[in-house]
Protein backbone atom coordinates (compact mmCIF):
# COMPACT_ATOMS: atom_id res chain seq x y z
CA UNK A 1 0.00 0.00 0.00
CA UNK A 2 3.13 2.14 1.12
CA UNK A 3 3.85 1.89 -2.73
CA UNK A 4 0.94 3.65 -3.85
CA UNK A 5 0.64 6.34 -5.84
CA UNK A 6 -1.68 8.89 -3.86
CA UNK A 7 -3.05 12.08 -5.41
CA UNK A 8 -3.20 13.69 -2.29
CA UNK A 9 -0.93 13.96 1.22
CA UNK A 10 -3.97 13.24 3.78
CA UNK A 11 -5.01 9.76 1.53
CA UNK A 12 -1.25 9.16 1.87
CA UNK A 13 -1.48 10.20 5.71
CA UNK A 14 -4.41 7.81 6.09
CA UNK A 15 -3.35 5.15 4.07
CA UNK A 16 0.68 5.37 3.73
CA UNK A 17 2.41 2.66 5.19
CA UNK A 18 -0.35 0.38 6.25
CA UNK A 19 0.44 -3.02 6.79
CA UNK A 20 -2.88 -5.48 6.69
CA UNK A 21 -3.03 -7.27 9.99
CA UNK A 22 -3.44 -10.94 9.94
CA UNK A 23 -6.52 -10.84 12.47
CA UNK A 24 -8.11 -8.53 10.34
CA UNK A 25 -7.81 -5.44 13.23
CA UNK A 26 -8.79 -2.43 11.06
CA UNK A 27 -5.97 -0.55 13.07
CA UNK A 28 -2.72 -2.36 13.44
CA UNK A 29 -2.98 -2.93 16.97
CA UNK A 30 -0.41 -2.23 20.20
CA UNK A 31 1.92 -4.92 19.83
CA UNK A 32 2.42 -5.34 23.86
CA UNK A 33 5.09 -8.05 22.99
CA UNK A 34 8.39 -7.83 24.48
CA UNK A 35 9.94 -10.87 22.39
CA UNK A 36 9.07 -12.49 19.25
CA UNK A 37 8.71 -16.82 18.48
CA UNK A 38 10.05 -19.33 15.76
CA UNK A 39 8.24 -22.33 14.91
CA UNK A 40 11.43 -23.86 14.82
CA UNK A 41 15.20 -23.67 15.61
CA UNK A 42 16.36 -23.34 12.24
CA UNK A 43 13.42 -20.07 11.77
CA UNK A 44 14.94 -18.51 14.85
CA UNK A 45 18.28 -18.87 12.93
CA UNK A 46 16.89 -17.18 9.58
CA UNK A 47 16.05 -14.65 11.39
CA UNK A 48 19.18 -13.94 13.27
CA UNK A 49 21.36 -13.79 10.11
CA UNK A 50 18.58 -12.19 8.21
CA UNK A 51 18.23 -14.56 5.34
CA UNK A 52 14.37 -14.11 6.86
CA UNK A 53 11.97 -10.86 7.67
CA UNK A 54 10.70 -10.59 10.90
CA UNK A 55 10.35 -9.40 14.40
CA UNK A 56 12.43 -11.03 17.10
CA UNK A 57 13.00 -8.06 20.16
CA UNK A 58 11.25 -5.34 20.56
CA UNK A 59 14.35 -3.13 21.38
CA UNK A 60 14.73 -3.74 17.78
CA UNK A 61 11.45 -2.81 16.34
CA UNK A 62 7.62 -4.63 16.42
CA UNK A 63 4.41 -4.14 14.15
CA UNK A 64 3.21 -0.81 15.69
CA UNK A 65 6.24 1.00 15.59
CA UNK A 66 7.49 -0.22 11.58
CA UNK A 67 3.82 0.75 11.08
CA UNK A 68 4.62 4.11 12.03
CA UNK A 69 8.26 4.00 10.36
CA UNK A 70 6.98 3.48 7.52
CA UNK A 71 3.98 5.98 7.15
CA UNK A 72 6.97 8.55 8.36
CA UNK A 73 8.81 7.69 5.13
CA UNK A 74 5.90 7.64 2.96
CA UNK A 75 5.16 11.67 3.90
CA UNK A 76 9.15 12.21 3.93
CA UNK A 77 9.43 11.01 0.33
CA UNK A 78 6.07 11.69 -0.99
CA UNK A 79 6.30 13.09 -4.37
CA UNK A 80 9.82 13.11 -4.67
CA UNK A 81 12.02 11.13 -7.31
CA UNK A 82 15.33 9.75 -7.65
CA UNK A 83 17.01 9.16 -11.03
CA UNK A 84 13.52 8.32 -12.55
CA UNK A 85 12.33 6.68 -9.31
CA UNK A 86 10.34 7.14 -6.01
CA UNK A 87 13.09 7.96 -3.43
CA UNK A 88 13.30 5.36 -0.71
CA UNK A 89 14.54 6.15 2.42
CA UNK A 90 14.28 4.17 5.79
CA UNK A 91 13.18 5.09 9.24
CA UNK A 92 14.29 4.26 12.76
CA UNK A 93 11.73 5.28 15.14
CA UNK A 94 12.98 6.47 18.82
CA UNK A 95 12.18 7.21 22.20
CA UNK A 96 12.30 10.29 21.66
CA UNK A 97 13.67 13.53 19.73
CA UNK A 98 16.68 13.70 21.48
CA UNK A 99 17.18 9.66 21.02
CA UNK A 100 16.79 10.05 17.46
CA UNK A 101 19.57 12.97 17.53
CA UNK A 102 21.99 10.40 19.87
CA UNK A 103 21.72 7.60 16.99
CA UNK A 104 21.98 10.34 14.44
CA UNK A 105 25.37 11.51 16.02
CA UNK A 106 26.68 8.34 17.26
CA UNK A 107 26.44 6.52 13.72
CA UNK A 108 28.12 9.59 11.89
CA UNK A 109 30.59 11.17 13.83
CA UNK A 110 34.25 9.31 15.75
CA UNK A 111 36.45 10.91 17.99
CA UNK A 112 38.30 13.91 15.85
CA UNK A 113 35.22 15.04 13.24
CA UNK A 114 33.77 18.04 13.89
CA UNK A 115 30.04 19.11 13.32
CA UNK A 116 28.96 22.86 11.63
CA UNK A 117 25.55 23.88 12.73
CA UNK A 118 23.81 27.00 13.21
CA UNK A 119 23.68 29.23 16.48
CA UNK A 120 19.77 28.46 16.74
CA UNK A 121 19.24 25.64 17.47
CA UNK A 122 17.09 23.10 19.88
CA UNK A 123 18.27 24.00 23.15
CA UNK A 124 18.38 20.19 23.93
CA UNK A 125 20.80 19.78 21.07
CA UNK A 126 22.81 22.84 21.63
CA UNK A 127 23.22 21.39 25.05
CA UNK A 128 23.98 17.79 23.58
CA UNK A 129 26.53 19.51 21.63
CA UNK A 130 28.54 20.83 24.41
CA UNK A 131 28.04 17.77 27.28
CA UNK A 132 27.60 15.32 25.28
CA UNK A 133 29.68 15.21 22.45
CA UNK A 134 32.64 17.51 23.30
CA UNK A 135 34.10 14.95 26.00
CA UNK A 136 34.00 13.07 23.57
CA UNK A 137 35.98 15.16 21.27
CA UNK A 138 33.59 15.70 18.52
CA UNK A 139 33.67 19.87 17.92
CA UNK A 140 30.55 21.78 17.40
CA UNK A 141 31.81 24.84 15.04
CA UNK A 142 28.49 26.85 15.47
CA UNK A 143 27.97 29.89 12.99
CA UNK A 144 25.40 31.91 11.11
CA UNK A 145 24.62 29.60 8.50
CA UNK A 146 22.38 31.78 6.33
CA UNK A 147 25.96 33.25 5.56
CA UNK A 148 26.57 30.72 2.85
CA UNK A 149 30.35 32.22 2.22
CA UNK A 150 30.72 32.02 5.60
CA UNK A 151 29.69 28.53 5.37
CA UNK A 152 32.36 27.55 2.24
CA UNK A 153 35.24 29.33 4.18
CA UNK A 154 34.65 26.88 7.26
CA UNK A 155 34.73 23.59 4.82
CA UNK A 156 36.78 24.71 2.77
CA UNK A 157 39.34 25.72 5.72
CA UNK A 158 38.88 22.54 8.29
CA UNK A 159 38.59 19.18 6.21
CA UNK A 160 37.36 17.78 10.10
CA UNK A 161 34.05 19.33 9.65
CA UNK A 162 31.77 15.71 8.18
CA UNK A 163 28.78 16.95 8.31
CA UNK A 164 26.57 20.17 8.44
CA UNK A 165 23.89 19.76 11.59
CA UNK A 166 20.48 22.28 9.95
CA UNK A 167 17.32 22.98 11.74
CA UNK A 168 14.63 25.05 9.64
CA UNK A 169 12.77 26.91 11.14
CA UNK A 170 14.34 27.19 14.18
CA UNK A 171 13.34 28.44 18.09
CA UNK A 172 12.97 31.21 19.46
CA UNK A 173 13.32 33.73 16.32
CA UNK A 174 11.99 31.33 13.69
CA UNK A 175 15.10 31.78 11.60
CA UNK A 176 15.26 29.74 8.14
CA UNK A 177 18.36 28.39 6.50
CA UNK A 178 19.01 27.52 3.04
CA UNK A 179 18.33 23.44 2.59
CA UNK A 180 19.69 23.47 -1.00
CA UNK A 181 22.62 25.76 -0.95
CA UNK A 182 23.64 24.14 2.15
CA UNK A 183 22.93 20.71 0.79
CA UNK A 184 24.97 21.46 -2.57
CA UNK A 185 27.31 22.77 -0.52
CA UNK A 186 28.31 19.66 1.28
CA UNK A 187 27.91 17.86 -1.74
CA UNK A 188 30.56 19.91 -3.22
CA UNK A 189 32.89 19.09 0.12
CA UNK A 190 31.74 15.70 0.18
CA UNK A 191 30.23 16.22 4.27
CA UNK A 192 27.06 14.84 5.54
CA UNK A 193 24.32 16.84 6.10
CA UNK A 194 20.95 16.42 8.60
CA UNK A 195 18.11 18.77 9.22
CA UNK A 196 15.44 18.73 12.15
CA UNK A 197 12.40 19.22 10.92
CA UNK A 198 10.29 18.79 13.40
CA UNK A 199 8.87 22.71 13.51
CA UNK A 200 7.58 22.07 9.41
CA UNK A 201 6.67 18.54 9.43
CA UNK A 202 6.53 16.77 6.53
CA UNK A 203 3.60 18.17 4.58
CA UNK A 204 5.21 21.83 4.47
CA UNK A 205 8.48 20.88 3.83
CA UNK A 206 10.67 17.91 3.10
CA UNK A 207 14.30 18.53 3.08
CA UNK A 208 15.19 14.79 1.00
CA UNK A 209 13.57 17.57 -1.65
CA UNK A 210 16.99 20.02 -1.44
CA UNK A 211 19.49 16.29 -1.44
CA UNK A 212 19.77 16.49 2.69
CA UNK A 213 20.64 13.38 3.99
CA UNK A 214 19.30 12.74 7.00
CA UNK A 215 15.80 13.63 8.29
CA UNK A 216 15.00 14.09 12.25
CA UNK A 217 11.81 14.68 13.58
CA UNK A 218 10.73 14.82 17.13
CA UNK A 219 7.37 13.24 16.94
CA UNK A 220 6.01 14.28 19.89
CA UNK A 221 5.05 17.54 18.24
CA UNK A 222 3.19 18.37 15.37
CA UNK A 223 3.48 14.64 14.14
CA UNK A 224 1.78 13.37 17.10
CA UNK A 225 -0.03 16.59 17.48
CA UNK A 226 -2.25 15.81 20.64
CA UNK A 227 0.87 15.78 22.99
CA UNK A 228 0.16 12.21 24.04
CA UNK A 229 3.40 10.81 24.25
CA UNK A 230 6.68 11.47 23.52
CA UNK A 231 9.19 10.36 20.29
CA UNK A 232 11.41 10.27 17.52
CA UNK A 233 12.33 9.62 14.30
CA UNK A 234 15.53 9.43 12.31
CA UNK A 235 14.80 8.77 8.33
CA UNK A 236 18.11 8.26 5.63
CA UNK A 237 17.89 8.02 1.88
CA UNK A 238 20.86 6.08 2.42
CA UNK A 239 19.43 2.67 2.83
CA UNK A 240 22.34 0.51 3.38
CA UNK A 241 23.62 2.59 5.40
CA UNK A 242 20.43 2.85 7.59
CA UNK A 243 20.09 -0.55 7.71
CA UNK A 244 23.26 -1.48 9.30
CA UNK A 245 25.32 1.30 10.78
CA UNK A 246 22.09 3.34 12.06
CA UNK A 247 19.96 0.27 12.42
CA UNK A 248 22.88 -1.06 15.11
CA UNK A 249 23.42 1.95 16.69
CA UNK A 250 19.38 2.35 17.83
CA UNK A 251 19.31 -1.20 19.15
CA UNK A 252 22.38 -1.16 20.89
CA UNK A 253 21.65 2.73 22.27
CA UNK A 254 18.66 1.50 23.89
CA UNK A 255 16.37 4.74 22.83
CA UNK A 256 13.87 2.41 21.09
CA UNK A 257 10.24 3.61 21.30
CA UNK A 258 7.23 1.34 22.07
CA UNK A 259 3.93 -0.42 20.82
CA UNK A 260 1.37 2.13 23.01
CA UNK A 261 3.49 6.00 22.02
CA UNK A 262 3.77 4.52 18.14
CA UNK A 263 0.12 3.93 18.27
CA UNK A 264 -0.70 7.51 19.49
CA UNK A 265 1.52 8.53 17.02
CA UNK A 266 0.28 6.52 13.83
CA UNK A 267 -3.18 7.89 14.70
CA UNK A 268 -1.59 11.23 15.38
CA UNK A 269 -0.28 11.70 11.93
CA UNK A 270 -3.25 10.28 9.78
CA UNK A 271 -4.62 13.92 10.25
CA UNK A 272 -1.51 15.40 9.49
CA UNK A 273 -2.82 17.14 6.40
CA UNK A 274 -6.11 18.92 8.09
CA UNK A 275 -4.62 19.86 11.47
CA UNK A 276 -1.45 21.63 9.26
CA UNK A 277 -4.35 23.66 7.05
CA UNK A 278 -6.20 25.12 10.25
CA UNK A 279 -2.53 25.48 12.19
CA UNK A 280 -1.50 27.57 9.63
CA UNK A 281 -4.41 29.08 8.83
CA UNK A 282 -4.43 30.59 12.08
CA UNK A 283 -1.17 31.36 12.14
CA UNK A 284 -1.03 33.52 9.70
CA UNK A 285 -4.18 35.34 11.29
CA UNK A 286 -2.71 35.54 14.91
CA UNK A 287 0.91 36.79 13.37
CA UNK A 288 -1.55 40.16 11.35
CA UNK A 289 -3.27 40.52 14.56
CA UNK A 290 -0.02 40.70 17.08
CA UNK A 291 2.18 42.90 14.22
CA UNK A 292 -0.82 45.76 14.26
CA UNK A 293 -1.16 45.59 18.90
CA UNK A 294 0.30 48.57 20.36
CA UNK A 295 1.70 46.63 23.03
CA UNK A 296 3.78 44.59 21.16
CA UNK A 297 7.55 45.35 19.83
CA UNK A 298 8.08 42.93 17.65
CA UNK A 299 6.67 39.34 15.88
CA UNK A 300 9.01 36.80 14.54
CA UNK A 301 7.02 34.84 12.09
CA UNK A 302 8.73 33.58 8.74
CA UNK A 303 5.32 34.42 7.28
CA UNK A 304 5.80 37.82 7.84
CA UNK A 305 7.96 39.74 4.89
CA UNK A 306 10.13 41.87 7.44
CA UNK A 307 11.35 38.43 8.64
CA UNK A 308 14.97 38.23 7.63
CA UNK A 309 14.57 34.92 6.27
CA UNK A 310 11.03 35.56 4.56
CA UNK A 311 12.61 34.66 1.49
CA UNK A 312 14.34 31.11 1.88
CA UNK A 313 11.40 30.14 4.01
CA UNK A 314 8.50 30.71 1.11
CA UNK A 315 10.93 29.34 -1.40
CA UNK A 316 11.25 25.61 0.60
CA UNK A 317 8.09 25.40 2.52
CA UNK A 318 4.71 25.35 1.38
CA UNK A 319 3.57 27.38 4.12
CA UNK A 320 5.48 29.25 7.15
CA UNK A 321 3.91 27.07 9.94
CA UNK A 322 2.17 27.64 12.97
CA UNK A 323 5.44 28.72 15.27
CA UNK A 324 6.11 32.04 16.71
CA UNK A 325 7.44 34.38 18.97
CA UNK A 326 6.72 37.95 19.79
CA UNK A 327 8.35 40.63 22.28
CA UNK A 328 5.77 42.44 24.40
CA UNK A 329 7.42 46.00 25.52
CA UNK A 330 6.86 46.13 29.05
CA UNK A 331 9.20 43.41 29.30
CA UNK A 332 9.81 40.50 32.17
CA UNK A 333 6.86 42.06 34.58
CA UNK A 334 4.84 42.17 31.23
CA UNK A 335 5.60 38.37 30.20
CA UNK A 336 4.64 37.40 33.69
CA UNK A 337 1.35 39.31 33.45
CA UNK A 338 0.71 38.51 30.55
CA UNK A 339 0.73 34.49 30.48
CA UNK A 340 -1.32 34.56 33.96
CA UNK A 341 -4.28 36.55 32.20
CA UNK A 342 -4.76 33.98 29.54
CA UNK A 343 -8.35 32.21 30.00
CA UNK A 344 -8.51 29.78 27.43
CA UNK A 345 -4.96 29.04 25.72
CA UNK A 346 -2.67 26.86 27.64
CA UNK A 347 0.81 27.71 29.64
CA UNK A 348 3.18 25.35 29.24
CA UNK A 349 6.92 24.72 27.07
CA UNK A 350 6.52 22.52 24.19
CA UNK A 351 4.40 22.51 20.34
CA UNK A 352 1.99 21.30 18.17
CA UNK A 353 -0.38 20.15 19.87
CA UNK A 354 -4.43 21.11 18.90
CA UNK A 355 -4.60 23.92 21.61
CA UNK A 356 -2.87 27.01 21.52
CA UNK A 357 0.54 26.74 23.91
CA UNK A 358 2.84 29.72 25.04
CA UNK A 359 5.45 29.81 27.29
CA UNK A 360 7.40 33.03 28.63
CA UNK A 361 11.15 31.52 28.05
CA UNK A 362 12.84 34.21 30.48
CA UNK A 363 10.38 33.29 33.10
CA UNK A 364 10.33 29.32 32.57
CA UNK A 365 12.41 27.53 30.20
CA UNK A 366 15.61 29.68 30.12
CA UNK A 367 14.81 31.10 33.60
CA UNK A 368 18.52 29.62 34.90
CA UNK A 369 20.37 30.74 32.33
CA UNK A 370 22.27 34.62 32.69
CA UNK A 371 20.22 37.41 31.10
CA UNK A 372 23.46 38.22 28.96
CA UNK A 373 23.48 34.11 27.54
CA UNK A 374 19.91 34.02 26.96
CA UNK A 375 19.98 37.54 24.93
CA UNK A 376 22.53 36.50 22.76
CA UNK A 377 20.03 34.01 21.71
CA UNK A 378 17.16 36.27 20.91
CA UNK A 379 15.35 35.32 23.96
CA UNK A 380 14.30 38.52 25.30
CA UNK A 381 13.07 39.66 28.65
CA UNK A 382 9.37 39.94 27.31
CA UNK A 383 9.63 37.16 24.55
CA UNK A 384 6.80 35.17 24.30
CA UNK A 385 7.14 31.73 22.08
CA UNK A 386 3.86 30.65 20.74
CA UNK A 387 2.62 27.19 19.19
CA UNK A 388 -0.80 28.21 17.02
CA UNK A 389 -3.72 25.82 17.46
CA UNK A 390 -6.35 24.59 15.70
CA UNK A 391 -9.32 26.19 17.94
CA UNK A 392 -11.45 28.92 16.05
CA UNK A 393 -9.72 31.83 15.53
CA UNK A 394 -11.95 33.96 17.26
CA UNK A 395 -11.82 32.35 20.27
CA UNK A 396 -7.59 32.44 20.08
CA UNK A 397 -7.87 36.10 19.02
CA UNK A 398 -10.20 37.06 22.12
CA UNK A 399 -8.31 35.60 24.60
CA UNK A 400 -4.78 37.21 23.28
CA UNK A 401 -6.95 40.65 22.91
CA UNK A 402 -7.99 40.28 26.55
CA UNK A 403 -4.81 39.07 27.96
CA UNK A 404 -3.13 41.98 26.08
CA UNK A 405 -4.80 44.25 28.61
CA UNK A 406 -2.54 42.87 31.90
CA UNK A 407 -2.43 45.17 34.85
C1 LIG B 1 11.25 18.99 21.14
C2 LIG B 1 12.31 19.13 20.14
C3 LIG B 1 13.41 18.24 20.11
C4 LIG B 1 13.62 17.17 21.15
O1 LIG B 1 12.64 16.21 21.09
P1 LIG B 1 12.14 15.32 22.34
O2 LIG B 1 11.06 14.50 21.75
O3 LIG B 1 11.68 16.26 23.41
O4 LIG B 1 13.32 14.52 22.78
C5 LIG B 1 14.34 18.40 19.10
N1 LIG B 1 14.21 19.37 18.18
C6 LIG B 1 13.18 20.24 18.19
C7 LIG B 1 13.10 21.29 17.14
C8 LIG B 1 12.20 20.14 19.17
O5 LIG B 1 11.19 21.02 19.17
Amino acid sequence: MSQKKFKGFSSLAVHGGHIKDPMYAHLTPIYASSTYVYDEAEQGMRRFSGKEEGYIYARWGNPTMNEAELKIVAMETYGLEKDGKALEAKAILHASGMAAISSLFISTLKRGDKVLTHFSLYSGTQDYLKSLLEPLEVEAIIVDLRNLNLAEKCLKEDPAIKMIYLETPANPTLQCVDLEALSKLAKQYGKLTACDNTFATPYLQQPFKFGIDFVMHSTTKFLNGHGTAIGGVLIGTDLEFMKTRATKTHRLLGGNSNAFDAFLLINGMRTLEVRMLRHCENATKVAAFLSNHPSIAKVNYNGLADHPDYAVSQRQMKHPGAMMSFELKGGFDAGVKFMNALQMCTRTVSLGTCDTLLSHPASMSHSSVPRESRLEYGITDGLIRLSVGIENIEDILEDFEQALKYK
